[in-house]
C-alpha cells in the first residue's frame, strides 16, 4: 500500500502522508449538526465513532524537508489506542508516518522543519517518541535535526489548560521540545515559516490554531487542519463540537473561503478518511470541492 499522495504546487512537490487512522465520536465531530444528517455522509460504528485519517504534509523545499503535523506518535498506552480506535503502528516500533517517509526514501533525520498547526495529540504526538526497547522509556525528539515551529500563543494555551481543554494536550508531545530549546515560536496573525510556506492563525478550534498556506509560482495549497477537518465540514455551519470557540471557527472558514474559493486554492484535509483533497470553488449554495482526490485512486488494493 502506498502511504502518500503526491502533487505539485507551482515548483514545489508536496506529499500528503497517511500516518494512520483514529476514531472519534461522530456527534463531537459535527457539533450541532443532527446525527441523521451527518450519518448519511459518514457511518458511525457501534460506539458512535467515525473513522478519520491523520494526514500530514511533507514539502520538498529548497530549505530542506518541511513536515506539517506528525500524527499521534508511538507513546500512548493500549487503553488510549483502544479508546480512540487508533491504527498507526509502523515498522521498527515507530509509526506509519516513518513508514510513509521511508517509502519516499526519507528518514526522520532528514526533516529540517517540523511545523505544528496546533498541539493536540492527534497532530503533534509524533513530535516525540519512545524507542520500544528503551527500559526507562525516555521521550526523545522524533526529528533530531529539525527546527520545530508552533505559534507561541498555542504553546502557552497548551501549557495552561483547564477542565475542558486538558485531555487534548499531552505534555510529553511538546514540553520536551521546549525544554530542549528546539521550538521556534511564531507571532502575530500570519507568519512565514520558510519562503512560500505560511502559518495563518485561524482561531476557533483553539484560539491560536494555524492553517498552513503553501504558495509557489501562482499556485496555492491550503492545509486547514482542524478548521475544516474533512470535506464534510466544508459547509460553514458544519463545525466540530470540540472547538473551543465555534463562532470564531465560522469566521475563520468564511475568511479562508473569501480568499481561497475565488482563487481556486487546492486543499488537503487532515482528517478525511476517503477524500485527500481537491480544489475550493464557489458553488450555488456555498463553497464546494472540485477535482476531488480520493484515497482509493492512490492506494491499490
Ligand atoms: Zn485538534
Amino acid at each position: 500500500m502506498t502511504l502518500s499522495t503526491t502533487m505539485k504546487v507551482g515548483s514545489l512537490t508536496v506529499h500528503a502522508l497517511e500516518t494512520g487512522i483514529q476514531r472519534l465520536d461522530g456527534g463531537a465531530m459535527f457539533g450541532v449538526v443532527p446525527k441523521p444528517l451527518w450519518e448519511r455522509r459518514i457511518p458511525a460504528d457501534e460506539r458512535n465513532r467515525i473513522r478519520m485519517a491523520m494526514r500530514v504534509l511533507l514539502v520538498e523545499h529548497d530549505d530542506g524537508l518541511v513536515l506539517v503535523d506528525c500524527g499521534l506518535g508511538n507513546k500512548e498506552p493500549d487503553k488510549f489506542l483502544g479508546m480512540y480506535g487508533i491504527e498507526n503502528r509502523g515498522a521498527n516500533g515507530r509509526t506509519q508516518l516513518e513508514d510513509a517517509l521511508a517509502e519516499l526514501g526519507h528518514r526522520p533525520d532528514d526533516i529540517k522543519v517540523m511545523l505544528n498547526t496546533h498541539l493536540h495529540f492527534d497532530h503533534a504526538g509524533g513530535n516525540t517518541w519512545i524507542a520500544p526497547d528503551d527500559p526507562v522509556r525516555r521521550v526523545q525528539l522524533s526529528f533530531p535535526m529539525a527546527q520545530y515551529v508552533v505559534h507561541g500563543r498555542e504553546y502557552a494555551w497548551a501549557t495552561h489548560t483547564n477542565e475542558r481543554t486538558h485531555a487534548s494536550y499531552l505534555p510529553h508531545n511538546f514540553v520536551p521540545v521546549a525544554e530542549a530549546g528546539r521550538f521556534r515560536f511564531l507571532e502575530g496573525p500570519s507568519a512565514e515559516v520558510v519562503p512560500g510556506i505560511r502559518a495563518i492563525v485561524t482561531p476557533g478550534h483553539t484560539p491560536w490554531h494555524c492553517s498552513v498556506l503553501i504558495e509557489s509560482d501562482g499556485e496555492s495549497l491550503l492545509f486547514p487542519a482542524d478548521t475544516i477537518p474533512t470535506a464534510h465540514h466544508l459547509p460553514l455551519a458544519w463545525i466540530m463540537g470540540y472547538d473551543v470557540e465555534p463562532l470564531r471557527t465560522l469566521e475563520s472558514k468564511r475568511q479562508l473561503y473569501a480568499d481561497g474559493a475565488a482563487a481556486g486554492w487546492r486543499v488537503v484535509f487532515e482528517h478525511d478518511a476517503d477524500t485527500v483533497g481537491g480544489r475550493l470553488v464557489q458553488g450555488e449554495r456555498g463553497v464546494e470541492l472540485a477535482d476531488r482526490v480520493t484515497r482509493d485512486e492512490n492506494s491499490p488494493p
